[in-house]
């Protein structure tokens, strides 16, 4: 077979295989044979580059940085929409909506997703351009971070779709996906994000198009906007859509009166809660276009269409007692536990309370009747106090001035909202939650060792940090509650074989604050050995691309401890992995330290990506942008004429593709 034929033929499969995967939730592959299928794409396309294609499946997983978005002004205004929250409103809407145009008026009754909308243009079939409503008028143009989101087609399928046209939907991040990230936030000692939307919202603008890959983000489609569509109901252009490979959500339903309107309401302002994802009400739309073209549009919103908002449950019940937790990191989180009460389809008996700041905000105190709501955030939230209910003996809350589970003196630095138990070394919770986080799957994957195992390793006295796990001998464990000769055996091991675990993951196991995955891979990739960043100063630390002041701080007060040192010394001992591996060495040099470097335009001999490694693994550190920091330039056909003319005004040289090779050999 030719070369381009077997490329595109892999695009073909990989396309399909995505939309089964992440439009119809049916895979029919496995994650192994996809990824093997992805890498000989990658390996071909960048072997020949002048087979280029903006809508290939490989440019998925991202890794264009954007510095600034660029406004662009949407062809079709992104209006918003009116609220109602009751009959009456949806009657009297209604009403008026009936003097404006002749005939019956159907309905098509939609969810409203919460999340962050999106403009998405398509010319030809393939994905232009992707914009955010910004003010309705413009927006941002984040199609680098877009097109990592898999549910969206790069390219259409089947036929009859208009020659351009801008299709609209919502970003969202589904629960699963939402609560996941936050699991890893929290292990790397970092606030959880508060709720979906907002991290949706945040998302599109990461400058880092690879970190967004990485976000279990979705996109509902939930309206085609352009000339000369050949649509005759928004009905119909939900079908068309789902039709064309776009993700639309089932739930869509028309009707023919208000009255089933408010049956659809009331169905999902209960069935709301089994949904994967957010929703903050329905949107009800005229369902012809012709009709909906008559009524056109308020300076703000349409007048064929209205938003009915679920109304945010609420109770009251009261507040029994206020614990505090203690984290891996020492984080002290006060916990408001209720007197149980039904919200929102579950039984709630906690609430966060965040931080002293927000208990001194609401003046809550113990036996106090508070509201408790359940909105966008998971963990429902406490509104506020029914002070007329307040019994008058009680008093203010006082927050805890010592850690609950060690007694020592608790710490607020400045600036920061949480308090943390100092006592590092002593207390229980921080001890096993580090060894908990070193054994994690994505840290040092010990199999056949859990987290209550450890807790209970902790509370023997048979280990007090992680290092000790290498001590661990089977005689030791089996006396231990639920261990038998089998489960002993398969934890000794385990502790063994995680011995072959890379550096950067070990890095990432040491718990070092902010030192998550992706931190500890720069570090490791930087530095190459666990000396070379013990003994990094700050400066240097942030001088790494990605470092950033608190990450640098973090590091390099983890390595000046006594402790840390000895405890990295004896799993240097026992052999655990502490630099690259030769094989991760090989091409490494530091021919380009101190030079930093910007790519542009198209090259023949390798693929941008590849000039990008290059560089990395020589030492060098890429650029996006030209700036009077930049060291020179690697240039190749097509380069744009502005990044000319600023290079040539900064003074900077431009090499090509040989020059540059030759500088490495
Ligand atoms: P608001 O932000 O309250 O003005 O509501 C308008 C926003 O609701 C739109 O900008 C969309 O982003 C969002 N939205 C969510 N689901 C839908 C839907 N099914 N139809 C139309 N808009 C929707
Ligand atoms: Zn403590």
């Amino acid at each position: 077979m030719k070369t381009k034929e077997l490329i595109e033929n892999l695009r073909t499969e990989l396309r399909e295989h995505n939309y089964n995967y992440y439009v119809l939730d049916t895979p029919t592959i496995s994650d192994y044979d996809f990824d093997i299928k992805l890498k000989e794409l990658q390996e071909l396309e960048a072997k020949h580059p002048e087979f280029f294609d903006a809508s290939s499946p490989t440019l998925r997983v991202g890794g264009e940085v954007t510095k600034n978005f660029e406004t662009v002004v949407h062809e079709h205004r992104m209006y918003s929409l009116d609220n109602s929250y009751s009959k009456e409103d949806l009657l009297d809407w209604e009403t008026r909506i009936k003097k404006l145009v002749d005939g019956d008026i159907q309905y098509t009754c939609e969810l409203k997703y919460d999340g962050a909308s999106i403009s998405l243009t398509y010319e030809n079939g393939n994905l232009l351009k992707a914009v955010t409503r910004g003010d309705g008028v413009q927006g941002d143009n984040v199609t680098a971070n877009i097109k990592t989101i898999k549910s969206i087609p790069l390219q259409l399928k089947g036929e009859g779709y208009p020659i351009k046209f801008d299709i609209r939907g919502e970003i969202v991040l589904p629960f699963d996906g939402f609560n996941k990230m936050n699991e890893e936030r929290i292990e790397i000692g970092e606030e959880p994000y508060r709720n979906p939307r907002n991290t949706a919202s945040g998302s599109l603008k990461l400058q880092d198009s690879a970190e967004v890959a990485k976000r279990p983000l979705e996109c509902f489609l939930y309206n085609i906007t352009g000339s000369n569509l050949n649509i005759k109901t928004q009905f119909d252009s939900l079908e068309k859509a789902r039709a064309w490979g776009f993700k639309v959500p089932n739930a869509a339903k028309l009707v023919n009166s208000i009255d089933e309107v408010l049956e659809f309401v009331d169905y999902w302002n209960v069935n709301r809660h089994d949904l994967p994802y957010e929703t903050d009400g329905v949107v009800i739309k005229v369902n012809s276009l012709q009709q909906q073209e008559e009524l056109g549009y308020t300076a703000k919103a349409p007048r064929w269409a209205m938003a009915y908002k679920f109304k945010a449950e609420q109770v009251s019940t009261i507040l029994d007692s206020i614990t505090y937790q203690v984290g891996r990191t020492g984080a002290i989180t006060p916990v408001a536990n209720l007197k149980p009460v039904e919200l929102a389809g579950t039984t709630v008996k906690r609430a966060s309370l965040h931080n002293a700041d927000q208990i001194e905000k609401l003046d809550i105190r113990v036996g106090d009747e508070v509201y408790v709501e359940k909105g966008g955030e998971i963990i429902p939230k406490i509104l506020g106090v029914d002070f007329t209910k307040r019994i008058h003996s009680s008093e203010p809350t006082r927050y805890i001035a010592h850690c609950p589970e060690c007694g020592t003196e608790l710490v607020r630095q400045e600036g920061e909202a949480q308090h943390y138990c100092p006592n590092y070394n002593g207390c229980k919770p921080q001890i096993i939650g580090r060894i908990q986080h070193f054994i994690s799957r994505k840290a040092m994957d010990i199999e056949g060792l859990g987290g209550e195992t450890v807790a209970l390793l902790v509370n023997e006295g048979l280990i007090s940090d992680y290092s000790d796990l290498y001590e661990l001998t089977k005689d030791q464990v089996i006396p231990l509650e639920r261990m038998a000769e089998k489960s002993a055996d398969n934890l000794i091991q385990g502790i063994a074989l995680s011995k072959n675990i890379p550096f950067e993951r070990v890095l990432f196991a040491l718990g070092i604050r902010y030192v998550g995955e992706t931190v500890a891979k720069k570090l490791a990739k930087h530095y190459k050995n666990i000396e070379a960043i013990a003994n990094a100063t700050e400066e240097d630390l942030v001088n790494v691309d990605e470092i950033g002041i608190k990450i640098a701080e973090s590091v390099s007060v983890f390595f000046g401890a006594e402790v840390n040192l000895n405890m990295v010394n004896r799993l240097k001992q026992f052999g655990l992995q502490l630099e690259l591996s030769e094989e991760q060495l090989i091409g490494q040099t530091n021919i380009l330290t101190g030079d930093v470097i910007v790519v542009s335009g198209v090259f023949e001999k390798v693929s941008r990506n590849e000039l990008k490694k290059l560089i990395e693994d020589n030492g060098g550190k890429v650029s996006s942008s030209i700036s009077s920091k930049t060291s020179y330039i690697v240039a190749g056909s097509n380069m744009g004429p502005s990044k000319k003319e600023k290079a040539n005004k900064l003074g900077i040289s431009l090499i090509d593709e040989n020059e540059f090779l030759q500088k490495i050999e």
